[in-house]
């Protein structure tokens, strides 16, 4: 018999217990080497509807919807309800071999509601392997249409797009590279569309003009024949919610187009109703993309679940190729899961039963009610589209710069936001909001008092402690 080891008879689920084992055996997401495989995170116990309850009792609105995907809020009885139905009646299949009800008819009905022209689906296990399968399909592709150097992936500074090595190259916030290998010889990278900080003098329409150039300067400089594929975020998420200007989306399509390279809209965060819609790409921003990599919102969290949808004439160019035997050798285990396609089913049921309408018909209200924390003197800029949102500090309002201020002024926030109530998602020297869709206009009301004490108590305690000058 094995020896007994130091942690076999340790079984104490109380928090404490919780943090201990936590910190002793658990390696969590983003740590840094000062902590790594040695630390508690905050311990939430429970959910429901727009809040969650931590380990203290303590009862907090769910800001980030957990990671902007509980998008029909916790606790959900319907799809908790479907995933033990389906469980009971199929719990898993072989996708090697064998094909499930539900990922055929979930197929179906997102081929239905995507933009024109992108009718098949391939599932995967979440929003990094979506991005993952696109870009190596895209590689396929090119490799089975004879020719092979088109290859180089184009993504954007400020994107942020996964943790797999190949997804986690398109990235490109501040630190996403510091101290990881990445693919660097496959990615170009273009600048940020971001509005607030484009350069002193430039209108908003002279900023687009900037982008697209750039971007067929890039294409010229390269090559058109050595890049395969355009990547970007409709709307940068964890990269603080930047809201590209006037007119952008359908001119880097139509640069796409007119070079011939595959165009990717990374829906990740805003597919499934964050911005109202169940794919934003076409009805939001005026772009048939030729595959939109999805995940997060499509089961609201209740299910690691994620997908590509491809446009359908990739694959006809494909089937006429001379090349009948040419393996896409690209599979997981958890594609077309079962489970995770009967909730997507059940989630769209909700979504498209009102919800969509209902989260359309408050971002009003929440862009409004965040818009005003503006009068602020560290708020720099609130930006956003339907219910996302992100909120930059700055050290004053005029430079509109943010190094001279404590960085970590995001965090900051974000405890005082928890003391009051609020749970908020921290990032650097901003915050981003984005609630359950189900939220109330009594509870978005609640949220931003809750942000303007907050950043006013924050405020004063930079203040304070002579980290900005106020
Ligand atoms: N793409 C975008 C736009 C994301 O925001 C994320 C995660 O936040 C990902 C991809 C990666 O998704 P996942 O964490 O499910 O692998």
């Amino acid at each position: 018999m094995a020896a007994k080891r130091e942690f076999d008879d340790f079984n104490d689920n109380t928090p404490a217990g919780v943090d201990a084992m936590a910190e002793k055996h658990l390696v969590q997401p983003w740590p840094v080497s000062g902590s790594i495989g040695a630390e508690a995170r905050g311990f939430i116990e429970s959910g429901e509807g727009i809040y969650v309850t931590d380990h203290t009792g303590r009862r907090l609105i769910d800001g980030p919807a957990g990671m902007w995907c509980v998008n029909v809020g916790h606790r959900n009885k319907e799809l908790a309800q479907v995933m033990h139905d389906q469980a009971m009646a199929l719990s898993y299949n072989s996708p090697w071999y064998t094909t499930n009800q539900p990922s055929a008819v979930l197929a179906k009905r997102l081929a239905g509601l995507a933009p024109e022209g992108l009718g098949h689906v391939f599932y995967t296990t979440g929003g990094s392997s979506a991005v993952e399968t696109a870009l190596r399909f895209m590689q396929f592709y090119n490799n089975v249409k004879g020719r092979p150097e088109k290859k180089m992936i184009v993504s954007r500074e400020g994107g942020y797009h996964g943790s797999t090595y190949l997804s986690a190259s398109l990235n490109g916030r501040p630190r996403d590279h510091d101290w990881m290998d990445s693919a660097r010889e496959q990615i170009l990278k273009l600048s940020c569309p971001n509005p607030f900080r484009r350069s002193a003098g430039m209108t908003e329409a002279e900023f687009t003009d900037f982008l697209v150039a750039e971007f067929r300067a890039l294409i010229e400089k390269v090559g058109a024949d050595k890049i395969g594929a355009f990547i970007g975020e409709p709307i940068m998420a964890s990269g603080g919610v930047i809201v590209p200007p006037e007119g952008y989306w359908p001119r880097m399509r139509a640069l796409c187009t007119e070079f011939d390279i595959l165009f990717i809209m990374d829906e990740v965060v805003t597919a499934f109703g964050r911005l109202g819609h169940v794919f934003a790409a076409d009805e939001a921003f005026g772009v048939k993309p030729d595959m939109i990599t999805f995940a997060k919102g499509v089961t609201s969290g209740y299910f690691p679940l994620g997908g590509v949808m491809i446009a359908s004439r990739l694959f006809e160019e494909l089937r006429q190729s001379n090349h009948n035997d040419a393996m896409f050798a690209h599979g997981l285990t958890y594609s077309s899961h079962p489970i995770g396609c009967a909730v997507a089913l059940k989630n769209l049921d909700i979504l498209e039963e009102g919800l969509l309408d209902y989260a359309q018909s408050i971002s009003g209200h929440f862009q409004s009610r965040l818009k005003a924390l503006e009068d602020l003197p560290l708020v720099g800029e609130v930006r956003g589209r339907g219910l996302m949102a992100g909120i930059e500090c700055v050290a004053d309002h005029v430079s509109n710069n943010p190094l001279t201020l404590d960085l970590e002024v995001g965090k900051r926030i974000d405890k005082h936001c928890q003391e009051l109530g609020l749970l908020v998602r921290p990032l650097i020297n901003m915050c981003v909001m984005s609630p359950p869709l189900t939220i109330s206009i009594a509870q978005i009301d609640e949220m931003a008092d809750i942000l303007r004490k907050s950043i006013v108590i924050t405020q004063d305690e930079l203040v304070r402690e002579g980290l900005w000058k106020g």
